[in-house]
């Protein structure tokens, strides 16, 4: 209805100030330069990238965004219901990010829906990032951060690169890849997997090199896999992450590592798998079922079969073996 189509327009409207404000703190602004721009400087993001994706600064200040979006006309109303302000127990109204560097989320047709906001505080206590909440304009089960910058390139390249943060967008961009995305916020959903699907069939894991991503990593292959797409991983070295690796080694060497690193599902999950289990006949026999189960996942029953006779190859083990213990899970499954 035209009622709730003008209410969420007028949320597109403040938010697209908000970012404009937001960058211009940060080109323009005195706090916003010396701490904001060097911050990107010195993580060494190049001002390009900057600027594409409208990265900005919120200066620490309880209302300055409030105070300028009001001079300019805008409701407290709906700087309430996206997010970007608070309203205290008082009454009074505070913005919610300050003292942040800024970046705008957009959905896949380019429009500002939230933002995500990193301290530049090293401080353990303060949240590295905070994000704007769900609103009538943002669900963040439902979006993926860089998608609008991304879909070209996914679509010329028929690959996604999923990565889990917004630097880590910026990183991969910056090496000339533009095919990346990330789950931002979130631990990866169906909807994003979806998402993914309109422009490509093909997903690349790029996820931290740590304990955490190398779990989300299994769990995202999973999920990818049962929505019939295909997946391949690419772990990074001493967790390592894309944004740290990238500024590590630098774009050639990056590009180089992640074609010549790409794994696909079995092997990674092998690989992962089995440097656990080390030799011991029994964990070893629980990877080869842990592996399957994955393989269970596939819809397309060809496709599964070519990943059985995969998986028999690499871990020695027959393919009727395989093929039962895929049907048993299947029909346990139904
Ligand atoms: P950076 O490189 O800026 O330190 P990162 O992306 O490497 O950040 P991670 O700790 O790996 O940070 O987290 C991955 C993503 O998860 C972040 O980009 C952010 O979207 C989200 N995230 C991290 N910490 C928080 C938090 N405290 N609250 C909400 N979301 C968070
Ligand atoms: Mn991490
Ligand atoms: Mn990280
Ligand atoms: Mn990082």
């Amino acid at each position: 209805n035209i009622e709730a189509q003008n209410a969420r327009e007028s949320l597109y409207i403040v938010s697209e100030y908000a970012a404009n404000y937001f960058a211009n703190e940060m080109w323009a602004g005195e706090q916003g330069r010396a701490i904001g721009l060097s911050y990107f400087k010195e993580r060494g993001f190049r001002e390009d990238i900057v600027k594409k994706f409208q990265l900005g600064y919120s200066p620490d200040v309880w209302d300055a965004l409030i105070q300028s979006a009001v001079a300019a006309g805008h409701k407290e109303e709906y700087l309430e219901k996206t997010g970007l302000s608070i309203r205290n127990d008082k009454g009074k109204l505070y913005d919610r990010f300050r003292g942040r560097v800024m970046f705008p989320i957009h959905n896949f047709t380019g429009r500002v829906i939230g933002f995500g906001g990193r301290t530049l505080k090293t401080d353990k206590n303060v949240p590295k990032y905070v994000n704007s909440p769900e609103s009538d304009i943002y669900h963040k089960s439902n979006v993926l951060y860089g998608l609008y910058h991304a879909k070209k390139a996914i679509r010329d390249t028929d690959n996604c690169y999923l990565v889990e943060g917004y630097a880590d967008v910026l990183a991969v961009h910056q090496a000339g890849i533009e095919n990346v995305v990330a789950s931002s916020g979130t631990s990866l959903t169906t909807e994003q997997i979806r998402l993914i699907g309109r422009f490509s069939q093909n997903v690349t894991i790029l996820y931290d090199g740590d304990a955490a991503g190398i779990k989300a990593s299994l769990r995202g292959l999973d999920m990818i896999l049962e929505e019939g797409l295909n997946v391949k991983v690419v772990l990074f070295p001493d967790g390592h992450d894309p944004d740290s690796y990238m500024h590590h080694v630098g774009s050639g060497e990056f590009k180089k590592y992640i074609e010549n690193n790409r794994k696909d599902f079995i092997l990674y999950k092998a690989s992962i798998l089995l440097k656990e289990a080390g030799t011991d006949p029994i964990k070893r026999a629980g990877i080869i079922r842990d592996i399957v189960e994955s393989i269970a996942k596939i819809p397309d029953d060809i496709k599964a079969s070519i990943f059985i006779r995969e998986c028999s190859g690499l871990l020695q083990v027959e393919e009727r073996i395989l093929l039962s213990e895929l049907n048993k899970i299947r029909t346990a499954k139904f």
